[in-house]
């Protein structure tokens, strides 16, 4: 918990920092801003990851410094490991060998840290994040404020996701009030792609489908199509979001073929259909409106079955709703 992670960080000296792989901009932001904040306060902290950096979070204070790691080649006193749900995810050998710290804002996070630190209220780990600034009695630094900032804006989708509450804006605001300018920071993020983004998406958009009374839409992406697009990682941020823009369209299901019949999934959800259940019953993991997992098998076949599950999660939503309306006493 957060006065475990303030005592630690007072008791000790020299940490690494590290995220999952094919980090997102909470997972970059996060962890550059909790460096920069271990930095103010006279700590030596430094940011390693396995892999590349997506090009949308290189700008930001600190991102040119990230090392790639794939064996850990050096001691820390303890090793922050944000976003993760298993002590796999870095990518990083090595790490069972140190005292770690577990941050996160997913309830189904494995506790494999010597400290575990689950916030599941949390927008992004970003707001935890400007929470232990506080509880420390940093300063929030142009640095700090920046990457937190990121994290926040990402993981919120620019502010509309439900995880958005009174408290993410809150501190939202302190960061701008800190430094952090919205606008080159959605910049950087949204409107920084290559144009290969824009042809991967043109092919992804023309698989999507409606399925049954049309409440769930299903979307493909093939290894082909990737290659056609000459894509890079991070081309496909949010288009399993695209498809909910519609109206009748309240989950959506997007699989992408990684390797031979295997497939990384994202689900999507509105209001109060939980695909976090969903993901769990295939081995995933996630919030409730959006979670992810993956799948081994014939393309048709997990497609239905996921499509099926999903469906089951519109129907119990929309059964327990009605209920609700139905059992609400008449207004005197
Ligand atoms: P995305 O669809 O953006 O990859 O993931 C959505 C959410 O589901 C994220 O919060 C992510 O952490 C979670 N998630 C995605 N894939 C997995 C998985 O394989 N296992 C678990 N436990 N969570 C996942
Ligand atoms: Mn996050």
């Amino acid at each position: 918990m957060l006065s475990q992670v303030v005592e630690l960080i007072e008791n000790k000296k020299n940490f690494g920092i590290t995220t999952h792989v094919k980090p997102d901009g909470d997972g970059v932001g996060s962890s550059l801003g909790l460096c920069w904040l271990l930095r103010s306060l006279g700590k030596s902290a430094e940011v390693i990851v396995r892999g590349e950096i997506p090009p949308s979070y290189r700008s930001l204070p600190g991102a040119e410094e990230i090392r790639d790691v794939e064996t850990l080649d050096k001691a820390y006193d303890a090793v922050f490991v944000i976003e993760c749900s298993d002590l796999e995810r870095p990518g990083i050998k090595g790490l069972d060998r140190q005292l770690t710290v577990n941050i996160d804002h997913h309830a189904t996070s494995e506790h494999f840290g010597s400290i575990n630190w689950i916030d599941s209220t949390a927008s992004a780990v970003g707001e935890m994040i400007y929470n232990l600034c506080k509880a420390i009695g940093g300063r929030v630094t142009r640095e700090i404020a920046e990457c937190v900032y990121m994290a926040l804006v990402t993981d919120t989708g620019s502010f509309h996701f439900p995880n958005t509450t009174e408290r993410t804006l809150k501190v939202a605001s302190e960061l701008v009030k800190a430094g952090a300018d919205p606008a080159s920071i959605s910049e950087a993020v949204y409107n920084n792609y290559p144009w290969s983004r824009i042809e991967l998406m043109r092919q992804v958009l023309g698989t999507v489908k409606r399925h049954g009374p049309g409440r769930v839409a299903s979307m493909r992406q093939t290894l082909e199509m990737r290659e056609k697009a000459a894509a890079i990682d991070g081309d496909n941020n949010g288009f399993v979001n695209i498809p909910l823009a519609a109206r009748e369209v309240l989950a959506v299901v997007y699989m992408r073929e990684v390797g031979d019949n295997v497939y990384r999934v994202s689900l999507r959800s509105k209001g109060s259909i939980n695909v976090a259940k969903v993901a769990e019953k295939f081995g995933g993991g996630g919030h409730k409106n959006a979670a992810g997992l993956r799948v081994e098998g014939e393309w048709d076949v997990m497609e239905a079955e996921l499509v099926a599950a999903v469906d089951e999660a519109v129907e119990k939503s929309l059964k327990k709703s009605s209920l609700e309306i139905t059992e609400s006493p008449d207004p005197a």
